[in-house]
């Protein structure tokens, strides 16, 4: 059996980043008891339906999973690893906050095994972290990662913005070559957009313009591939062997479940995400596991676009053959005028059977993705 990878969502913060538009709730002690024993139920349910399910991957996320409490975090983590069945060298990350990250902390993950710490950073710039409303400084994240080395966890992942009001490429670059000074295994960038719920939204801040944007995200695909980083998906570059294996599950179509609020799964060839607000999600975390794996409403054409999204992340692209063993239709005929489009845009370019994006296609995915919807 394909072994399954497992998202757990933990929505809490301790406060809010101006640029914010994900699900979270500002950490509360009470509720987040209640989130805790509402996750245990829908980790048993998932456990007595199916018990041959091995993990491959865990990957902890938020909101901050290091702002809650240990002891909380530990009854999560021992429960999960009680229930499930993980494959002897499952890679296993949690993501964090440089602020939140302390001796005790760190000797949790050890306890259960993380093996990939993912640091929420953003930025190494005080000014810019201010800008961003992150609760740290420079001397946070310098602190935080020497403590991270000194435990001897090594396959870590680093957050960066780039494209913030007043930044350059030669600012963006320094914030990369900051970064590398800490020889990461993996550094993820994320251009600032401005979403509807963020508070820079409701302040109307400015994004900076568009191909200045551009030559940020070539300048970073340079310098990293000049300092031996791979770029395998739009926003990820790592060392050679430090390739995210969760991730890579969603960008290849591969089966994961999602445990929390808001938490997105593809099982059983079913697409569904849990209730995206906590206090519904602790009155029935069930909803999920008892209704939509009961009946099956995705349909075929979801599939394929869920597919299609998720292939045209990675830059060896969506591969045509494989698109055909899976759906038994040929992309180039279904998508033929939209394919000929996008290549004379220069956004495409199809080698052989592998269709994948050009830098500026990289830049402009959710156009691309777009045209195929
Ligand atoms: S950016 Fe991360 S730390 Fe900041 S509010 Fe959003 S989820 Fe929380």
């Amino acid at each position: 059996m394909e072994p399954v990878s497992l998202y757990i969502h933990i929505p809490f913060c301790r406060s809010k980043c101006f640029y914010c538009a994900f699900y979270k709730d500002i950490l509360d002690k009470d509720l987040c008891q209640e989130f805790i024993a509402a996750v245990k139920q829908e980790i048993m349910a998932y456990a007595l339906r199916y018990p041959e399910t091995v993990f491959g991957t865990l990957y902890v996320g938020g909101g901050t999973p290091s702002c809650l409490q240990l002891d909380l975090l530990e009854e999560l983590l021992e429960f999960t690893e009680l229930k499930f069945r993980f494959l002897e060298n499952a890679e296993k990350t949690i993501e964090m906050n440089p602020e939140t990250v302390t001796q005790s902390f760190l000797d949790l993950l050890k306890k259960y095994s993380f093996n990939r710490l993912s640091t929420g950073i953003q930025s190494f710039s005080d000014n810019e972290l201010n800008f961003l409303g992150r609760n740290h400084m420079l001397c946070d994240i310098e602190a935080s990662l020497h403590l991270i080395k000194k435990n001897n966890f090594h396959n870590i992942n680093m957050d960066l913005i780039f494209g913030l009001p007043g930044s350059s490429k030669e600012t963006f670059i320094n914030n990369l070559k900051t970064a590398a000074s800490f020889n990461p295994a993996h550094i993820s960038t994320y251009s600032l957009s401005i979403e509807h719920g963020a508070d820079f939204y409701k302040q109307k801040i400015e994004v900076i313009d568009q191909e200045e944007e551009l030559s940020q995200y070539k300048a970073a695909r340079h310098y990293l591939s000049e300092n031996g980083f791979d770029h395998y998906e739009i926003s990820a570059f790592a060392k050679k062997g430090f390739y995210c294996k969760h991730n890579l599950v969603y960008w290849s179509y591969k089966p994961y479940i999602g445990i929390g609020p808001a938490a997105s799964s593809f099982y059983q060839n079913r697409i569904y995400s849990n209730v995206p607000d906590i206090r519904a999600y602790i009155k029935e975390p069930l909803f999920s596991v008892n209704n939509i794996l009961k009946t099956n409403q995705t349909t075929k054409d979801m599939l394929i676009k869920e597919y299609i999204i998720a292939n045209f992340r990675r830059l060896d692209g969506l591969s045509i053959n494989d698109f055909k063993h899976r759906f038994d239709l040929d992309f180039n005929s279904l998508y033929k005028d939209t394919v000929a489009k996008l290549v004379q845009e220069g956004l495409l370019c199809q080698k052989e059977s592998m269709l994948s994006l050009t830098e500026r296609g990289l830049f402009l995915l959710n156009n691309v993705l777009l045209e195929f919807m």
